[in-house]
């Protein structure tokens, strides 16, 4: 066996509280390297006279990836405690893997040789709000989304759709808007809200803020908003909002302050101030997101600084009850923030959901003590790969989730933040040419995937566009101009969602077959299971694989030994 390629550390991914009771442990291995894997545990303190107690159990091999398999084991201490190891064996030989390194022979007279779980301690388990991982988000724009009240429409703003999105151009989408569509979102079945910001800004996407306690006008006032809350809410709709605590937009008003008075403003240490006189040109010299000099970094360090924007963190749940926060670049501020931030929230609203916007391994803020999920790009990556540009065949696309769902503990990926696209990327029917029935397979893969999914608005009706602008143009209300099949189409994977909660996080994946364009993989429970056979192609595909007669067809076409294209059916058994 590669020894080399043998690997656990007694945390993180590897080894972690699932809840009160359990714990999940992972090892891995070079691909194909081992037979059987058996985890060889005791508790740290059980001896008697004949030496350390431990019993054994054997791991299943969980999935594969490019280069490693991962076996995993859930395992309830009795005392919360343990101290463990790993027996690896092929035909040739038989390893015990401990902290200390490799043996032939399991060391018994000393636990130090073992890795430890110390004790499984309730408040520092990982967990997210439970509504979540049964949730399917719907991301609005809300500039694009409908304009329900001229009234407040900025100066110039145009009728709605007459032009092609820009940069600059404004439509007057508003809060009383998305009331007036509030059936078509329950028609369709989505159950979260993620709105793009509302804080007063200047431009139409509201990332660049000048106020972190005041809606934007255009959008309309704040009874509109309490009064939008509560219809999401009586709809069964929870209600995101995104803040940008990273940087704040140019006209902020302390931002505005240090520029007028240079090194005398009281707010100097908001910022990331390098040197005196402020200079934009041709870089900035104080800290920006990217070297943006329109959007200067706060010093979140500065306990004025925190004081406000955790201000803003309760505020907005306590005086409007929205249920979550998603963090634009939250990459870039100090975890120290975060954890504080995450304190305030849970302390005004426990079950709040705090999402990251995090492109990267995102484990550092994972732990429980910071976010409860991340934006899930490798999978948007992936889908895309597979069915959009069909620039990986099914095994590589299995491979690659595999590795993104062994990069994290099995409680961070049910709250995973699952997306085909979002107002930062081209509408995903663009990205397939327009070749709807590939966007009919992301979205089986997406709503069937373990994760909490998000639908961009008009990605359901069929809307298209290219990378922003493009993506943002004012969403079609005429219904002779919507795509109603496809519609159709999320709703009844919405639907099938609802009713069958292994679909929806209450069960395991697991990749089954995975050769050319076919794809076959199962969602189960110890009482459920359902099947989801595609074929990402545009071509008749063989397959070998035979559904079992005791499944039956929910959804799709019933295939046997082959799959016309992009064809699929998904299966449920009896
Ligand atoms: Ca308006």
């Amino acid at each position: 066996m590669i020894k080399e390629a043998i690997y656990h550390r007694p945390g993180n991914n590897y080894a972690y509280a699932y809840d009160e009771k359990t714990l999940h442990i992972r090892l891995r291995t070079k691909k194909g390297d081992a037979d059987k894997v058996t985890l060889i545990y005791g508790d740290p303190y059980d001896w008697t006279e004949d030496g350390w107690q431990t019993s054994t159990a054997p791991m299943t091999l969980s999935g594969s990836d490019e280069w490693f398999d991962y076996y995993f084991i859930e395992i309830q201490p009795p005392h919360r405690r343990l101290r463990y190891g790993f027996e690896i064996a092929n035909k040739d030989e038989v390893l015990t893997y401990t902290e200390k390194g490799f043996y032939e022979e399991a060391p018994f007279d000393d636990t130090a040789y073992y890795f430890c779980f110390p004790f499984l301690n309730a408040i520092d388990i990982f967990r997210a709000p439970s509504w979540v991982k049964d949730t399917v988000w719907y991301q609005i724009f809300p500039e694009r989304f409908a304009n329900g009240d001229i009234s407040n429409d900025p100066l110039g703003t145009l009728p709605w759709a007459s032009e092609e999105p820009k940069p600059n151009n404004f439509f007057g989408g508003d809060f009383q808007g998305v009331i007036d569509h509030i059936d078509h979102l329950v028609k369709l079945g989505v159950t979260g809200i993620y709105f793009t910001p509302i804080f007063k800004a200047k431009s139409n996407h509201k990332y660049d803020t000048i106020d972190y306690l005041e809606i934007d006008p255009q959008f309309g006032d704040k009874d509109t908003f309490k009064k939008l809350v509560k219809i999401c809410h009586e709809n069964g709709i929870k209600v995101m909002l995104d803040a940008v605590f990273n940087h704040s937009g140019f006209f902020f008003e302390p931002f505005q302050d240090v520029l007028k008075n240079e090194e005398h403003s009281r707010f100097k240490n908001w910022f990331h101030l390098n040197e005196f006189p402020i200079q934009t040109e041709p870089r900035p010299n104080y800290d920006t997101f990217a070297f943006e000099k329109s959007m200067p970094k706060l010093n979140t360090e500065n306990p004025e600084v925190r004081e406000y924007l955790l201000k803003v963190a309760r505020y907005w749940i306590e005086e409007f009850n929205v249920d979550g926060w998603r963090l634009d670049v939250a990459n870039e501020v100090d975890h120290s923030f975060w954890r504080e931030f995450r304190t305030a929230v849970k302390s005004v609203k426990p079950d709040a959901y705090i999402l990251g916007e995090i492109w990267h391994d995102s484990m550092n803020w994972l732990q429980g003590d910071q976010f409860d999920a991340v934006m899930n790009y490798p999978f948007t990556n992936a889908v895309l790969d597979f069915v959009a540009t069909e620039s990986i065949d099914a095994k590589v696309f299995a491979e690659k989730l595999t590795a993104v769902m062994q990069m994290y503990p099995e409680n961070v990926n049910e709250v995973a933040f699952n997306l085909l696209g979002s107002h930062d990327t081209a509408r995903v029917l663009t990205l397939c040419d327009d070749n709807k029935d590939k966007l009919k397979l992301l979205y089986l893969l997406m709503l069937t995937f373990k994760g909490t999914p998000c639908i961009y608005y008009g990605d359901e009706i069929g809307m298209s566009g290219g990378r922003d602008p493009g993506c943002r143009k004012c969403m079609e209300w005429d219904e002779s101009k919507q795509d109603i099949e496809l519609f159709e189409h999320i709703q009844t994977l919405l639907s099938l969602r609802k009713k069958h909660k292994v679909l929806a996080n209450e069960g395991e994946m697991r990749f089954i077959s995975a050769e050319g364009k076919v794809l076959l993989y199962e969602r189960s429970s110890y009482d459920e299971s359902i099947l989801i056979l595609l074929n990402a192609g545009g071509k008749v595909e063989k397959h070998l694989f035979t559904i079992p007669e005791d499944y039956e067809l929910l959804f799709g076409q019933e295939h046997s030994h082959s799959l016309p294209p992009y064809g699929f059916g998904v299966y449920r058994k009896r």
